[in-house]
């Protein structure tokens, strides 16, 4: 069975003090979380996370890691830099590096492989825009992301270390959430794509949904077969909606 695991992207938000304000009452619960809550501040919070949520079940991740192991990379954070601070999880492929930081399919998979070799867990965004959705091409355009991903990696093993988090782009940050059933069907269909690298992979990665998730639809979404998870955006910096919507997770582990 796969746990289901809910994930909060800060994004570039916060100061120290809404950090620890933040902190302070998400890790207050965590213990009776009951799922996997982990949370991805921006690079320079996370010494400052891994001292408050050691304390906590909470896990940390990173938003982003450079594709390189170490060197003369101005600005670049490696995989191992993540180790150190105790990060778990790091996003890959978010939508807005895609498209304001020019990240290919290959950057992603290159990142993905450096990413499992050095311990941690990817979690690979993926998703079409409202124009390739309305041009028909919503399952061209997954299949290419996570076929090329699969490709570079070296075994099933490493295929199962794998999070996905399906973001459609038209629905991130916009207040406009993919329904239920839309969001199962390409949940669905990302499986199969998986199934075509590892039936057993395919099984245990867990698929998440991102895209403008708040406490009054995340039931409808985590009661989905194939919905494994949230990766939640602007309803994260909030603490009252990020924990209404663990509750909403951790009620629908209760009845499975
Ligand atoms: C995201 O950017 O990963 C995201 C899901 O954002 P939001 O929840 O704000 O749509």
């Amino acid at each position: 069975m796969r746990r289901k695991l809910v994930v909060g992207n800060w994004k570039m938000n916060g100061s120290r003090q809404t950090v620890l304000e933040l902190l302070g009452t998400i890790g207050a619960r965590s213990k009776a979380a009951g799922c996997e809550v982990a949370i991805c501040p921006p690079f320079v919070y996370l010494d400052l996370c891994n001292l408050v949520l050691s304390a906590t079940d909470i896990a940390l991740g990173a938003q982003d890691m450079s594709e390189h192991a170490s060197g003369a990379r101005t600005g670049e954070v490696s995989a191992t830099m993540l180790t150190d601070f105790r990060c778990r999880y790091v996003l890959l492929g978010h939508s807005e590096r895609r498209t304001s930081h020019g990240e290919s399919d290959e950057t992603v998979a290159r990142k993905t492989l450096q990413a499992i070799e050095a311990g941690l867990s990817p979690i690979v965004c993926v998703g079409e825009t409202w124009e390739e959705r309305q041009a028909g091409r919503t399952y061209d355009v997954l299949a290419r992301q996570i076929h090329v991903v699969a490709d570079a990696l070296n075994s099933s093993g490493q295929l199962m270390s794998l999070t996905v988090a399906y973001e459609p782009v038209w629905a991130i940050g916009s207040g406009v959430t993919a329904t239920a059933s839309v969001a199962q069907d390409a949940h669905a269909f990302i499986r199969q794509c998986l199934a075509r690298h590892s039936a057993t992979a395919s099984q245990r990665v867990r698929i998440l949904y991102g895209g403008s998730m708040k406490p009054d639809n995340a039931a409808e979404l985590l009661a989905m077969p194939d919905i494994d998870g949230g990766l939640i955006g602007g309803a994260s910096l909030n603490a009252s909606q990020f924990l209404s919507i663990i509750d909403a997770a951790v009620r629908l582990e209760a009845v499975q």
